[in-house]
């Protein structure tokens, strides 16, 4: 079991200390959050992290996951997409459903904590259930030009909280409670990002049934149409004409995600018979994710629209030259040919790759720089403090917390 000590060789004796200094604060406050899966995409892989460091530092912290069913969970998807901008038609069957889900979940759960921190659309309106406690809503969405139906929907249950949480103040809007900016994080000494030895990497390549015998680019990603699988593949096909290499697209499907299966059929359609394309289905395996970014010579990340994008931050603490799209969260993490190289198109994504992979050297020192930018900003330290600092100031409203 990983312990709160065990970060100071990585980030410092002094801001350990500042973390229990911090958490004595909050002594006695219960903080139950609330998501929609406890498996599969950044929500889960991070609460996952931060529940067990939060309660060594003295925060009585603990996580419920809502129930739906299949409808429930493709009209989510639905609001996700249209969230994010994509078209898509809403109907009023989708919202009947998205009420009928919440009116369940809202006489199942037990809602017991002093702060109840519900997490993206899927359970937002457990906050009907509001007594004396404090709400806090924490959207990973990145809602800068949304579908103004669903927002205006939505926007019925944000009013009840009493602040609002966004990774980025490009994601937020205009919104008549208090809002706070604090990026997601990842965890250096977690399965999916501690330093892994050679065999271990070795043998997660040998199992897959691929030979590092020509450089590696791997997207890891959900079979998702906003992480554009297929768009990789068509990126790698251009870079292939120049430079013989091979492309790992892996992924696993989260249980509030219906769309996998199809979008998966897709990318091995379009991969057709190409032997040096992998497309693997993951089971849930860190170690597994953890060895194939070591494995690869540069990891992409090509969505259309993205949240916070942790895939990312996860290359980059691994000092991985990365090419990713400029969109959501990523370049918050890459500074353009600083620590990585940003895209916006396949054409682009093929340029950077065929860039990255004709220059080892300057990839390498992308990668270096890409590591440091993650251990200064976006480590689960930072993010630990950001929590613990956000709900001392529910306490003190007229206080100004500096994040
Ligand atoms: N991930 C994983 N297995 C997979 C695909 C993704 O463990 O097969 C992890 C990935 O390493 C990252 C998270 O799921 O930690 C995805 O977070 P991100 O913010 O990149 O995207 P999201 O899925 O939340 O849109």
């Amino acid at each position: 079991m990983i312990k709160v000590d065990d970060y100071i060789p990585i980030i410092g004796q002094s801001v350990i200390d500042d973390l229990r200094l911090i958490g004595a604060q909050l002594n006695g406050k219960v903080v139950q959050h609330i998501n929609s899966t406890s498996v599969g995409g950044g929500v889960a892989e991070i609460l996952n992290r931060m529940v067990p460091l939060l309660k060594e530092l003295g925060v009585d912290t603990r996580w419920d996951v809502i129930k739906g069913g299949e409808q429930f969970f493709n009209v989510t998807k639905k609001f996700h997409n249209v969230l994010h901008g994509r078209k898509d038609e809403v109907t009023q069957s989708d919202f009947d459903a998205f009420l009928d889900t919440t009116r369940m979940n809202l006489e199942g759960i037990n809602i017991y904590g002093d702060i109840v921190y519900v997490h993206d659309p899927q359970p937002i309106g457990l906050v009907n259930k509001r007594s004396g406690n404090k709400w806090l809503w924490r959207c990973h969405i990145d809602v800068s030009h949304p579908h103004t139906k669903v927002w205006e929907f939505l926007m019925d249950f944000i009013v009840q909280y009493d602040a609002a949480v966004f990774s980025a103040p490009s994601f937020s809007r205009k919104l008549p409670i208090r809002q706070f900016l604090i990026p997601p994080s990842i965890d250096p000494l977690s399965d999916k990002n501690k330093e892994l030895p050679q065999e271990v990497i070795d043998q997660v390549l040998r199992k897959y049934q691929i030979v590092a015998d020509k450089p590696i680019v791997t997207q890891i990603s959900r079979f998702d149409r906003l992480k554009d699988p297929v768009g990789v593949i068509e990126a790698y096909q251009q870079v292939k004409k120049y430079i013989d290499c091979q492309l790992i697209l892996a992924g696993g499907t989260a249980t509030d995600d219906p769309e996998g299966a199809q979008v998966l059929a897709e990318a091995q359609e379009k991969a057709h018979r190409d032997k040096d394309i992998h497309i693997l289905l993951l089971p849930q395996n860190d170690i597994e994710v953890n060895a194939l970014q070591r494995a690869s010579t540069v990891i992409v990340q090509k969505s259309l629209r993205e949240g916070f994008g942790l895939t990312v931050s996860e290359a980059l603490w691994k000092a991985k030259p990365v090419v990713a799209s400029n969109v959501g969260g990523i370049p918050l993490q890459i500074k353009h040919k600083y620590s990585g190289l940003l895209c916006h198109s396949v054409q682009g994504a093929a340029f950077a790759l065929k860039q990255l992979l004709n220059s080892p050297e300057y990839a390498q020192r992308l990668g270096g720089n890409g590591r440091e930018h993650v251990r200064n900003n976006f480590l689960i330290t930072r993010h630990l403090r950001d929590y613990m600092l956000l709900f001392l100031s529910l306490y003190h409203p007229e206080d100004l917390v500096y994040l």
